[in-house]
């Protein structure tokens, strides 16, 4: 599609994990609308352009979102090439849909360019597959957090099958881990959190359904964090073999 109007989806945090559209589409943009996220690295890519932060984090209070939408329409108007850079993949808990969408209904045509989205990286750099035959039929990827209030079936979850990866949970800990035991999912089943997936600080807590909680406490589990809630979480493919994972092992950092 030609379009002058990207939203993008930046990774997870390590500036790599960008892919080419990604960047060939940096390197055109005049203004760039960053969310917090977003590793600042990635804008050694488009030098040329303005670039204007929207996030919520940071000590500064968020950036409305209508006005963060106005602001692109008004740009895109104005005939500027604009793009809105987000954390991991833009249509993934990300409002990208919503975005897209809106400027459509202003006559605004833009591309979205998919992301590595965090669960998906989280996993994988903890050496954890996220389906694995025998194992895990499938991937659920789920918010803990929702702006009003709803919660997931969790009870559905935990019948599911799936490995679970919780988005914004690290909040709700008490609430996910108590309504997927009442759904049923055993208190021993493998559940890891993985803080700042991809970035250099990257930490891990391995734990259980039912230990979770007390863990992350004690290992003092800091928001941006992915859960993985299911038999996979006691993988690590880079070496030592599932079985060898205790079950609720002691909080402890991850080389
Ligand atoms: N669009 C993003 C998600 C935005 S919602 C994506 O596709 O990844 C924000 C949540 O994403 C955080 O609360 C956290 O659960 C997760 N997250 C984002 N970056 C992360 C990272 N580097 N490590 C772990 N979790 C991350």
């Amino acid at each position: 599609m030609e379009t002058n109007v990207w939203l993008i989806g930046a990774g997870p945090g390590d500036p790599e994990l960008l892919t080419l559209r990604a960047v060939k589409a940096l390197r055109r943009a005049e203004v760039v609308l960053m969310d917090d996220l977003v590793n600042p690295e990635v804008l050694e890519h488009c030098p040329q352009a303005r670039v204007i932060r929207v996030g919520k984090r940071g000590g500064c209070r968020s950036t409305p979102q209508d006005f963060i939408q106005r602001l692109m329409l008004r740009y895109a108007r104005q005939g500027r090439r604009v793009a809105r850079l987000k954390g991991g993949d833009p249509c993934i808990f990300g409002r990208g849909g919503e975005e897209a969408e809106w400027l459509s209904r202003h006559g605004v045509a833009c591309e979205v360019v998919s992301g590595i989205t965090a669960g998906l990286a989280a996993a994988t750099g903890s050496g954890i597959p996220l389906t694995l035959r025998g194992a895990a039929r499938g991937v659920t990827l789920v918010t803990a957090h929702t702006e009003d209030g709803s919660e997931p079936a969790w009870e559905a979850l935990a019948r599911s099958g799936t490995t679970l990866v919780v988005y914004m949970g690290v909040a709700r800990l008490e609430a996910v881990s108590a309504a997927l035991l009442a759904g049923g999912l055993p208190g021993d089943t493998a559940v890891a959190m993985i803080e700042r997936a991809s970035l250099a600080d990257q930490r891990e807590c391995r734990s259980t359904l039912a230990a979770m909680a007390a863990d992350a406490r004690a290992f003092g589990l800091k928001s941006p964090a992915i859960l993985v809630i299911g038999a996979v979480a006691a993988c690590r493919m880079f070496g030592i073999a599932p079985q060898s994972v205790e079950a609720s092992a002691p909080a402890r950092k991850q080389a």
